[in-house]
């Protein structure tokens, strides 16, 4: 499969992505915000718009939808839980559904705590693609998890994190939702001043604009993402000094680095 991916130069530093087979020609469109742009980027590729999926429901996942049914009739799947909150859905997608168009298998993931009725889509290593795809959203970003501030539980998100994205693959791509890379990478080397991966990441994109930003793996994300690194000693010590009663559980680390991402 081959992945399209547009930024949307908002304020919120979207992704919009069509996931493509390269067989049919046939695409996904992921969280359209621009639904004309995705439209435009399909005619002008070639390509036929056979399904949405929106990996939840905050508005700036879902409001491209409209445009995009509108013109290619595509049906509009999401979890089972955000069924009610986003308009027009069809189907409600659980864990372990497989999502097939083309010769292209995602699998579905349940994985809230941004909100309560997040998926993932993980295209698995296959005859077609040799290294695993997975399209996070606002779970896992680049260098950060997402935030728990409209409907989510971070105590959940934890939760996602240790038992089912911390165990995907050292090779798998990620592609999140969001566009935060430079604000999350100052962020890691707050939390660590000696991640020498960080600062090296940190110089390589300093100068690159968002549709450009390197698409990264999971092993790249576990060398600087603090919310990957919860046993690092270095964050750990470092994290008392804002939170003097810090606890030994992961969980203690991953709430502390969270609510203080909240307010940096
Ligand atoms: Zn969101």
């Amino acid at each position: 499969m081959r992945v399209v991916r547009r930024y949307m130069h908002n304020a919120l530093r979207n992704y919009n992505y069509l996931l493509v087979c390269e067989e049919t020609q046939q695409a996904i469109a992921l969280d359209p915000l621009d639904g004309e742009q995705m439209l435009a980027v399909a005619e002008a590729e070639g390509l036929t718009i056979k399904l949405i999926i929106n990996t939840h429901e905050h508005h700036d996942h879902i409001a491209g939808n409209p445009v995009v049914q509108a013109a290619t009739n595509a049906p509009i799947w999401a979890h089972e839980s955000a069924q009610g909150r986003i308009p027009n859905q069809e189907r409600g997608l659980v864990a372990g559904d497989w999502v097939t168009v083309g010769t292209m298998q995602l699998r579905v993931l349940y994985t809230p705590g941004h909100t309560p009725g997040h998926l993932c889509l993980l295209a698995e290593s296959s005859a077609y693609d040799a290294t695993p795809l997975l399209f996070s959203g606002d779970t896992l970003f680049n260098a950060c998890a997402g935030n728990c501030k409209n409907g989510g539980n971070v105590d959940t998100l934890y939760e996602t994190f240790v038992s089912q994205l911390q165990r995907l693959p050292d090779d798998t791509r990620l592609y999140p939702g969001h566009d935060y890379m430079k604000t999350n990478l100052a962020f890691a080397l707050d939390r660590e001043p000696n991640n020498d991966m960080a600062r090296y990441w940190q110089d390589q994109v300093s100068a690159i604009e968002p549709d450009h930003m390197p698409i990264m793996t999971l092993g790249q994300e576990r060398q600087y993402n603090p919310f990957l690194r919860l046993h690092e000693p270095a964050i750990r010590s470092q994290l008392v000094s804002h939170f003097p009663h810090l606890g030994q559980h992961d969980r203690d680390v991953f709430k502390a680095l969270r609510a203080l991402r909240d307010h940096w």
